[in-house]
């Protein structure tokens, strides 16, 4: 079977041309597809009942991922475990942010892959290993299936920024991740904002560098985690395929192609990365790049011995990254209460499964 939402516009125009239908049937589709966001073929009603025969004939589908788990923080966020149609098994968290109205949005952390290969030593994916790649239609079936949980629910507004930092590298899953957000931000669909999602990566150089060259207007946001190869070769292993001089060239390159500014995901750990020294090291690292450090103090990972530095500690290592000259910030925590870090809520099921 083949889930349809996999088709780009043109892709779903060779398709319907080739049995003989006309150019707005495709629109019509598409629409029904990526705008409604429809869960099953029958419910395009506009279309009419030979084309879906003949679709359902040839197969095509649309394949509904099943949540297994959901899990709502006292803060509104929400944890999904959803379980594919071969019984993979993948999270998505949506965070809501309330407040002032021109403030409010739904933001989904979307997974690219099932399990992930680069083995981050903090990270709960990462212990788990590698099982396969997402379709398109598996990344954005998060998409459409969080909005049509907040719309049976009565939230009036709809999933609009999208994070990738969900389970996976994304870029280890590059042509299918463009390829779901070129559909998502397709005006004939959902007509979601390219400026309004960020990838994360772990820092895979060539892959910085082909993004840079695609010059769109999606953010992007990188791993950094230690200001030095060793400390950085002990936490994540890409580090030895990429070393930071590597790395930093790269995003040198993404900020002259761009002209935009990186994000520095910074996973603080007590006595490990959080010393005056380290902030010595990434002054001099970033010198003259256009660049935001986001900190995040460190999940616990089940049989991980990695320290939480508390707020205090966590202010004290931005402020002395400000006082250098550096933009940083520490991340808003959401989800606090409920499986912390991406993969454990997967790692917990699979250890004792309800
Ligand atoms: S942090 Fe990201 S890249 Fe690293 S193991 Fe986890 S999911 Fe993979």
């Amino acid at each position: 079977m083949i889930d349809l939402r996999n088709l780009s516009f043109d892709e779903l125009e060779a398709l319907l041309t080739s049995y003989g239908q006309p150019a707005f049937r495709v629109k019509q589709l598409f629409a029904w597809l990526h705008d409604k966001q429809i869960t099953a073929l029958d419910q395009a009603h506009n279309v009419s009942q030979a084309l879906i025969d003949q679709l359902q004939a040839d197969g095509y589908t649309i394949e509904l991922a099943t949540c297994l788990k959901r899990q709502v923080s006292k803060d509104g966020t929400e944890k999904y475990l959803l379980g594919l149609g071969d019984g993979q098994l993948i999270e998505c968290v949506l965070m809501k942010y309330r407040g002032d109205y021109s403030k409010q949005r739904n933001t989904l952390c979307v997974s690219s892959q099932v399990g992930c290969a680069m083995g981050c030593s903090f990270c709960a994916t990462g212990t788990l290993g590698f099982h396969r790649q997402l379709t398109v239609a598996e990344i954005l079936g998060q998409v459409y299936g969080t909005n049509a949980l907040l719309k049976a629910e009565g939230e009036p507004m709809q999933v609009r920024n999208l994070v990738f930092m969900g389970m996976g590298e994304p870029f280890a899953n590059f042509d299918t991740v463009i390829k779901a957000i070129d559909i998502l931000c397709d005006k004939r669909g959902a007509d979601m904002a390219r400026r309004r999602m960020t990838i994360s990566t772990c820092g895979l150089v060539p892959e910085i560098k082909r993004f840079a060259d695609l010059q769109t207007d999606i953010g992007l946001a990188i791993s950094l985690h230690a200001s030095n190869d060793e400390t950085r070769r002990r936490l994540m292993p890409v580090a030895k395929s990429y070393p930071l001089d590597q790395l930093i060239e790269a995003c040198h390159y993404y900020c002259d192609k761009t002209g935009r500014r990186i994000s520095f995901e910074y996973a603080l750990i007590a006595g490990i990365n959080d010393g005056n020294k380290e902030v010595d090291e990434l002054a001099r690292l970033v010198k003259g790049l256009d660049c935001h450090f986001n900190i995040i103090p460190v999940n616990p990972v089940s049989g991980k011995d990695f320290v939480r530095p508390d707020m205090r500690a966590s202010r004290a290592f931005q402020n002395k990254l400000v006082a250098k000259g550096l933009a940083a910030s520490i991340r808003e925590e959401k989800g606090a209460d409920i499986d912390g870090a991406c993969g454990q809520l997967k790692a917990n099921h699979l250890a004792a499964p309800e």
